[in-house]
């Protein structure tokens, strides 16, 4: 822990106080099992508190301030955040397992969040639309009133701000049920943006199970939308609860992403994203590049090169800042340990090495398959752990039926030089975003987010986020 904790993680949040709970979960560290800290176990009442004092927020303080405050008010708060870099990068390590250099980058793309969104937030307009003689029709983009923000444990901090930040950019009040697994970063988060002057009811922050919690926050009548992100199965859940309500979701589920290397690609320039893109956080990563599809004739290389990285990957403990840390809990070991065992029949190619890992962590060896027939578990199913999957491939055609096999559709990149076979793919690829001659880069604040087919549908990040956490009105002016 940062020797001096700036918030109580025993607490939390509703209305602008912190209190504790009756009961209190307890957080793990997952680089050696020890105990992290106690957290609040907050309750379907608390839930029910958090949703009273965001309509409060927005009648009060925070509903009256304008865009121009508002988008002054999160760029602060993204400059204190950069200002708490180091002690929100060892917390995040500290609570997920991922190495530091990895925390910081998500402590960065938090406060990017709120610098992009800061900036946003009075360039949101509507439109003049021409309609009969005699009529002055316009559109309004209105908050849509209290929203419920379900994360999970695998970037805490990035969710938050891409979903939290683009929420509040818009006038909404918000309730956010972080992760059991890992919501130190939500507390402190929470506890910056209060000193930057966040008005109290804006932001609330309930942690607890998602059985209690996030089952009472999915299922509240009284918010106008939801963002939830996590698996499949939870995911709908959370529609079927909103969706008696008829409240808006927005999902952000799983993925099992495919690279697509061409014959001609430029392999030296593809290999750290081939590798980095699946062992990042531990390949607990939801747009994670599971998928490797390989031309045959660029196969034998992309093989050999890949396994030398994967040989000169380092697991270790979080804070030790090497390649990749533990898993972020004995139960998500045994899910990933599950899986390599069941490729006894598949070549495993490499792997990587353990480096000074206590017995009580859970770590598990960065693990690459190959020649994987697209069809095997291992090449369908997420894993959400270290693990890669080569596929060859002959032609462009087949390439394409590959890619599209899983029923998921998060992201998808092709390497190729050829500009026409680009552009096919680009349009055939059967995900939310394509990237190519590159992956998922620069993590993307900018870029609209989110899934085809299982990996959910709604998009975050961007300008396109505004607009899904905003309700659209028309005003239609008769006036001779
Ligand atoms: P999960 O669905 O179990 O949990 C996610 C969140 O939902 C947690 O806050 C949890 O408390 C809450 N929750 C659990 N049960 C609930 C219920 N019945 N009602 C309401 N909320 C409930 O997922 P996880 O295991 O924490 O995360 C891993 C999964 O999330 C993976 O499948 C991964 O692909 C996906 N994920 C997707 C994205 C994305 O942006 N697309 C990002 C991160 C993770």
């Amino acid at each position: 822990m940062p020797n001096a904790l700036w918030f109580n993680p025993a607490e939390l949040l509703i209305g602008g106080a912190w209190r504790g709970t009756v009961d209190t979960l307890e957080l793990i560290n997952p680089s050696d099992g020890s105990h992290l800290a106690d957290i609040a176990r907050g309750t379907a009442r608390d839930i029910d508190a958090a949703v009273t004092a965001a309509h409060t927020a927005r009648a009060g303080a925070w509903g009256t301030m304008t865009a121009a405050e508002r988008g002054r008010l999160l760029s602060e708060i993204g400059r204190r955040v950069l200002d708490r870099i180091d002690d929100l990068a060892r917390l995040e390590a500290l609570d997920v397992g991922k190495p530091l250099t990895q925390a910081r980058a998500d402590v960065v793309a938090l406060a990017r969040y709120m610098e992009f969104y800061g900036g946003a937030a009075d360039k949101v307009m509507g439109d003049t639309i021409p309609y009969l003689d005699g009529y002055t029709v316009y559109t309004l983009r209105e908050p849509h009133g209290v929203t419920g923000h379900i994360v999970p444990w695998n970037y805490p901090m990035q969710i938050i701000g891409r979903s939290v930040g683009a929420a509040l950019t818009m006038g909404n009040a918000c309730v956010l049920k972080p992760a059991e697994e890992a919501c130190l970063t939500a507390l402190a988060f929470a506890r910056i943006c209060q000193e930057a002057g966040l008005p109290d009811g804006a932001l609330n922050v309930v942690p607890g199970l998602g059985a209690e919690a996030g089952a009472a926050l999915a299922s509240h009548p009284n918010i106008q939308h939801i963002s939830f992100t996590g698996s499949v199965t939870t995911g709908a859940l959370v529609q079927q609860a909103a969706g008696a309500n008829v409240v808006p979701v927005t999902l952000e589920l799983g993925g099992k992403s495919p690279q697509l290397v061409f014959d001609d690609a430029d392999i030296e320039a593809a290999l750290p994203f081939l590798v980095n893109a699946g062992i990042q956080n531990a390949g607990q990563t939801c747009s994670a590049s599971s998928r490797i599809l390989v031309q045959r004739g660029a196969y034998d290389d992309v093989r050999i090169r890949m396994e030398e990285a994967y040989s000169e990957l380092l697991v270790a403990p979080a804070l030790d800042d090497k390649s990749v840390g533990p898993l972020i809990s004995d139960r998500q070991k045994s899910i990933v340990d599950s899986y390599i065992a069941q490729g006894a029949d598949l070549t495993i190619a490499a792997q990587g090495r353990l480096d000074n890992t206590p017995e009580t962590g859970a770590y598990v060896r960065p693990t690459l398959f190959a020649d994987v027939p697209p069809d095997h578990t291992l090449a369908r199913e997420e894993i959400f752990g270290p693990v890669q999957v080569l596929i060859p491939f002959d032609t462009e055609a087949q390439a394409i039926e590959i890619a599209n096999s899983t029923d998921y559709g998060l992201v998808a990149s092709i390497w190729t030089e050829k500009g026409a076979r680009q552009m096919r793919l680009a349009k055939a690829l059967r995900a939310g975003q394509i990237f190519i001659n590159n992956y998922g880069a620069g993590g993307g604040v900018e870029l609209p987010f989110g899934g085809m087919g299982k990996s959910g549908h709604g998009r975050e990040k961007g300008f396109e986020a505004l607009y899904g956490f905003s309700s659209l009105k028309t005003v239609a002016a008769r006036h001779g």
